[in-house]
């Protein structure tokens, strides 16, 4: 069993996908082709925005957000405790700091009220600004953008959403990617829409942010490639990724978004009350990324893990270490050993089980009786 069954979907989109790549390769077009801007023109249309402006990575994408925000030295970045390291990264990148903010022990993402008490505490402190809050769709699942929004709006924050994990997801109608003021994605193979390689996009209602977004990806062009105007880096979406994305996202939402909530439908009708499993509050659609339960404790959780390999099933823990114990970090400390207890607290208990959009029944049901097993 795989944990996200990439070749299965090859082989399914494999005419459609050996086609686009062969023709990127005739058309030696290479570099920002003709794929690439069809492809953002679908992914903003889709996302419900005026700007997607593809680049080279999930990170990139969030260090040029970062960068189109003027965030920098002085300036404070807010960011969940619980999420991949690149989240964090940037900021510190970037020259700024990160704060970091503990999270929803029901919804993996961000605390508003921890976040409001520690924007009031850097506040309080006087040395830094607070400039923004990187607000992460954890697991596929988007943030909580309605208070969100009312706490930035106090504060006089900007909101960067990162949806390398929530491309898909949505609330009340409206779809992740598009609840930022300047939002970003990935396309990491093993991402909800993934390429084969690496790939990453800002989406944005702002013609300000998108031109200066488009700058920043090409070494900070002017008026054009040899006018350069600002400090920017060379991250651009190969044409040869945005082809075989154009494949893939057809199939992402026709059928594949779809198919990926059924799998996690039929995960907590088997496993709810048994296990913790993962909450979709009223309103929100998740594009699972990660289907992930929580167990009592570590021990537990490491133990089931060890069941699930004996059985031939691959889980993953993500994440084993929160943010602010990251060794990377430390040195922009010091940090209570109580900073984040929720975060701390699912670094413990948290096992992310198998899926994707072509995980069979067959082997939602191994995995559960296996989880059944140990858990009774
Ligand atoms: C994967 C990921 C990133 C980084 O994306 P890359 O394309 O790997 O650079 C950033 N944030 C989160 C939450 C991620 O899961």
């Amino acid at each position: 069993m795989q944990f996200r069954d990439l070749k299965k979907q090859y082989e399914v989109l494999k005419n459609d996908i050996d086609k686009a790549m062969i023709d990127v390769a005739a058309s030696s077009a290479y570099i920002m082709g003709k794929p690439v801007k069809e492809l953002e023109a679908e992914l903003a249309e889709y996302v419900g925005v005026k700007h997607c402006i593809s680049c080279g990575n999930g990170t990139d994408a969030l260090t040029i957000a970062l960068k189109v925000l003027g965030v920098g030295a002085g300036d404070v970045v807010f960011v969940p405790d619980f999420t991949f390291f690149a989240s964090a990264e940037v900021v510190s990148l970037e020259g700024a700091r990160p704060v970091f903010v503990d999270v929803e022990e029901d919804t993996f993402n961000i605390s508003i009220a921890d976040l409001e008490a520690k924007v009031k505490e850097v506040i309080a402190q006087g040395q830094y600004t607070p400039k923004a809050v990187i607000a992460v769709d954890l697991f596929g699942l988007p943030a909580n953008y309605k208070e969100l929004r009312t706490v930035a709006e106090q504060y006089g924050l900007k909101i960067i959403e990162d949806g390398a994990q929530g491309f898909g997801g949505a609330f009340e109608g409206k779809r992740a990617c598009g609840f930022g003021d300047i939002s970003t994605t990935s396309f990491f193979p093993a991402k909800p829409l993934g390429c084969y390689g690496d790939g990453g996009a800002i989406f944005t209602d702002s013609d300000e942010y998108a031109a200066l977004a488009d700058s920043f990806r090409v070494h900070g062009k002017g008026s054009f490639k040899y006018d350069n105007v600002r400090i920017g880096v060379n991250s651009r979406l190969d044409t040869l990724q945005a082809a075989i994305l154009k494949v893939k996202f057809k199939a992402f939402h026709e059928y594949e978004l779809d198919a990926v909530n059924k799998a996690a439908e039929m995960y907590t009708e088997k496993l709810s009350g048994k296990v913790e499993t993962p909450v979709v509050p009223e309103g929100y659609y998740s594009s699972w990324a990660q289907y992930t339960i929580k167990l009592k404790d570590r021990a537990t959780r490491d133990a089931l893990q060890a069941a699930l390999k004996e059985a031939g099933i691959p889980s993953m823990v993500y994440y084993p270490t929160p943010m602010h114990k990251q060794t990377a970090h430390i040195p922009y400390g010091p940090y209570a050993e109580d900073l984040c207890p929720v975060a701390a607290s699912l670094c413990e208990r948290v096992l992310s089980l198998p899926i994707h959009p072509y995980i069979s029944e067959d082997d939602v049901d191994m995995v559960c009786s296996t989880v059944l097993k140990f858990a009774l």
